[in-house]
Order: C-alpha cells, then structure tokens, then sequence
C-alpha cells in the first residue's frame, strides 16, 4: 500500500480469485472454468477480420449481442444488457440500486465478492445465515425491505432453490430490486428469467464464463425489467460505454447461435459430476446435492486445508477457503473425465493408509 491510498481502500478486503499459475501444468479444477473450448463457431468468430477491426471502438450499445440473446430467451432486446463479466454487471447492480443507507441482503455463505462491492461501494451488506444444511430458507428474505442478492444455484455450497421460492421473495419485496445471479443455472435448477416478464423488481444475471467456455472473454449478461436496464446502462455510460471488446462481442454473438454445442458439453459435465461424486463418497467424502459444474465436499479422512495442500503437490488446483465457516470443505470444479480420473486416483493415493 503506497501512503497515497484512501482510507476505505485500506480498510477493504479484496476478493481472492481462483490461483491462476502461469507456466506450470497444473489441473485446473478451482476456478469453475470449463474444461471444453468455446464452440467451433465462437473460434471461427474470431479471425483476422475481427483482428483488424481493433483499430476502431466496439458498439457500445452491444446491439447485436444483446438481440442475439433476446431472440434466444424470448425477451425483448431493451430488457438485456451485457457487461465485462457479470462481476461487472453485478457490480452496476449494486452501484444503481444501493447507497449508503439502502444496503443489500444476501446469504451468509454465497459468492463473497458481494461484500467486497459493497465494502467498495461504502454500501452496508446484511448476511442471512444459511439452515444448517446449508440450503436458503427464505422466511428472513420475505418483506425484508431491502435489495437482495441471491446466488442461484448458491455458490461455493452448489444447492439451487426452487423457483417458486424465489418467486415467493420477489412478490413479497415489490419495492426493492431481487437480483438473482444465475452463473450456474446451465448445470441445475430452474432460471427466473420467464419471471422478468411479470415482476419489475427482478434482475435476472448469466455469465458466459461458465457453460459457455468464455471465462477468458470476460463476457455477462442480466435481464430485467426494461426500466431496469435502463438504470444498469446509466451506470455503464458514467463508467465505461465501451465495456464489452469487438472479440468479446464477435464470441457472444456466436456462441448464442451454438446451443446445441453447449448443451452436449452441459451433458457431459452433469455426467461427469455424478460419476465423481459417487467416486468421491465411495472414499468417505460427504457433499452437497450439486446443481453447478463443482462440488463442495468434506471428509472426516482428511481436512479441507490438508486435501487441498496434498493435491496442490500432486499438481491439481481444486479451491479452499480458510474461512472458519468453510475451513472444513472444499470446491472442486468439475473437469473432463481424464482429469477427474487423475483428481480421484490422487484422492485414493492421498488417503491411501488412513482410517
Ligand atoms: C463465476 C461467478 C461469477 C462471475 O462470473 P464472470 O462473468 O466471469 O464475472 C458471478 N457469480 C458467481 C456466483 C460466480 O460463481
């Protein structure tokens, strides 16, 4: 820190994202990447053409990208807005509909980059424990009074909620914006975006860095209530109108048009997560019933710091966060099924001679 740096800075935790070691070949199962490459359109999208075109700004109002997502979800194009990552729509979420004295819910355990926006934005967070089970129970949510930020499926536990519960909270906070952040909602669970056509108060976030292989495009998108957007796209236009690259845009659009490459690839990964977890509680490990791309797992064999260190050395990345409320687990990505052969042959070696 240089003496230079504002006070609130100081005070600010950041957000740790997934180790991402250059160099060193490592499986990488510890950012929720996906293990397949963007389709053969999204590839063939981004050739010299698209190259040259670097020279002159992208569109900022994203127009095609926006109605290629529109046409796919049956919305129309002026209730999508797309963003550098949806960590950076999320973010203009909070920024449009929080200030010092309007702060957000959320759930105790959830994605924690919500409370770092928060710190940064010098908006109060209220954190809602989670049941025991680590599922969301949304009595606390009803008539809460205030925006409410919910992970579904919720990150790192992989539970989704069921729609109609949802709903419940959306209907019974009719004057506050319900921001449903559905990064994983490709793998499980039921999407809210048919019910920002009937309620005002819901934003509806997708990334498509997880089922869409585009993580290294920084590529998000939310729905909502066309006055929504519209206070999202204020936000935009103060900060960065031209958020979303020429590529970026190029690689949105294509991969809109191959569904049909993503869903095989959504196939084999949900496959790949219940042959793994059956491997995994065949060794002793117990998780949550997972509806993401990763599994959160513990084991009285072994502790979550232990495993983790012990796979790091075998060369296998998988996430820990030393929290005391998470110390005990661990998320693992799920990967193609050579890696997650090699995850579980490290497993049994790791655990090889214990009780
Ligand atoms: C990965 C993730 C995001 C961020 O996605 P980007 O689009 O890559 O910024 C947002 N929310 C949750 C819960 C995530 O796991």
């Amino acid at each position: 820190m240089s003496r230079f740096l504002s006070a609130r800075l100081e005070a600010l935790q950041p957000y740790t994202p997934g180790e991402q070691l250059g160099g060193q070949k490592f499986i990488k199962l510890n950012a929720n990447e996906s293990p397949y490459p963007p389709s053969p359109l999204v590839i063939a999208s981004l050739g010299e053409r698209e190259a040259a075109d670097l020279r002159l700004y992208p569109d900022s109002s994203c127009s095609a990208l926006r109605q290629a997502i529109a046409d796919s979800y049956g919305v129309e194009k002026d209730c999508v807005i797309v963003g550098n990552g949806s960590d950076e729509i999320l973010y203009f979420a909070l920024s449009a509909f929080c200030d010092s004295e309007h702060g957000f819910v959320c759930p105790q355990i959830t994605y924690s980059f919500y409370e770092v926006w928060a710190a940064l934005l010098g908006v109060p967070c209220v954190k809602v424990p989670l049941r025991q089970d680590f599922t969301i129970d949304v009595g606390p949510y009803l008539g809460c009074g205030s925006t409410i930020v919910i992970a579904n499926p919720n990150a790192p536990t992989a539970i989704a909620l069921e729609r109609g519960e949802i709903e419940r909270i959306i209907k019974d906070n009719p004057d506050n914006v319900v921001i449903i952040d559905e990064a994983y909602i490709d793998f499980g669970g039921e999407s809210c975006v048919p019910l920002t056509k009937v309620y005002d108060n819901l934003l509806v976030v997708q990334t498509f860095s997880k089922s869409r292989s585009l993580a290294g495009a920084r590529l998000g998108m939310a729905v909502g209530n066309a006055a929504l957007i519209n206070d999202l796209d204020r936000v935009r236009n103060s900060f960065n109108p031209y958020n979303v690259d020429r590529l970026a845009l190029a690689a949105g659009c294509a991969a809109m048009k191959s569904a049909d490459y993503y869903r095989v690839a959504r196939d084999k990964i949900v496959a790949t997560r219940s042959y793994t977890a059956d491997r995994l509680r065949a060794l002793g490990f117990e998780m949550t019933e997972s509806s993401t791309n990763f599994l959160f797992v513990r084991s009285d064999r072994i502790s979550g710091q232990e495993l983790y260190e012990q796979l790091k050395a075998r060369g296998i990345l998988i996430r820990h966060f030393p929290t005391p409320e998470l110390d005990d687990y661990n998320r693992i990505t799920i990967g193609s099924g050579t890696e997650m052969t090699a995850l579980l042959f490290a497993v049994e070696k790791i655990l090889e001679g214990r009780k």
